[in-house]
Parts: structure tokens; C-alpha cells; sequence
């Protein structure tokens, strides 16, 4: 058997294209600018995975994760998804950026990330 079928996804990472600097709202957390460049999100679902990840590739939803806020803002776009089996935060930490944002995504975090978004420049 293909050693595909072992592979069950946990994290996904969303490798982020912003065209221009960007002004959001990113809920309660706060507004934010954003400059151009590459960012990595990432998150983790153990259940109905690939549910959670075309959640985040679709447009038409309700704003509830701070990752929400900043796909809806205009000329941000997902241009890239990683799958991983293993867990978000060590994905998190290998993935190297700076942090643009404190606490985004990362409401949920106990690993001491600081963010689970990055920016690649
Ligand atoms: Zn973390």
C-alpha cells in the first residue's frame, strides 16, 4: 500500500499573497496594517479537515477566526495550501518570518508561538 494512505493531515499551512499594504480588522483583536508580501498561516484541524481548509478558501462566510478577517480584506489571496501530519505549533515555529500581528491565530496557542501568522516578506 502507498505510504499516502498513513498521511492523515492535522495542520495546514496557507501560504498568503497580500498585492499592497493592507488596513484590517481583525475582530476584537484589534486593526492592523499589513504590509505587501508572503505570509504563512497556520492551523489545525483534526476533524473534517479538508472541510476547515476549503472553508478558508472560500470567500462567502462569516467572520469567526482572525485569519477570516485578513483573507476578506482586498488583494489578499491564498496562492498556496501545505498539508502536515504533524502539529500546528511545531510547523508553526519551523516556518521562519516575522511576526506581524501578536496573538493572531493563535488564541488557542500553549506553545509560546506568539502568533500563528507570519510574514515571509
Ligand atoms: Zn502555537
Amino acid at each position: 500500500m502507498a505510504t499516502e494512505a498513513y498521511f492523515i493531515p492535522q495542520t495546514y499551512q496557507l501560504l498568503i499573497e497580500v498585492t499592497e499594504p493592507v488596513r484590517v480588522c481583525v475582530g476584537r483583536l484589534g486593526t492592523f496594517d499589513f504590509p505587501a508580501g508572503r505570509y504563512a498561516y497556520t492551523g489545525s484541524a483534526l476533524r473534517n479537515f479538508e472541510t476547515r481548509v476549503n472553508r478558508h478558501l472560500s470567500t462567502a462566510k462569516r467572520m469567526h477566526w482572525h485569519i477570516d478577517y485578513l483573507l476578506a480584506a482586498p488583494g489578499v489571496r491564498v496562492v498556496e495550501v501545505q498539508r502536515y501530519n504533524e502539529a500546528e505549533c511545531l510547523i508553526n515555529k519551523r516556518t521562519e518570518g516575522e511576526i506581524p500581528v501578536t496573538g493572531f491565530g493563535a488564541s488557542d496557542c500553549r506553545a509560546g508561538c506568539g502568533s500563528h501568522l507570519k510574514w515571509l516578506r
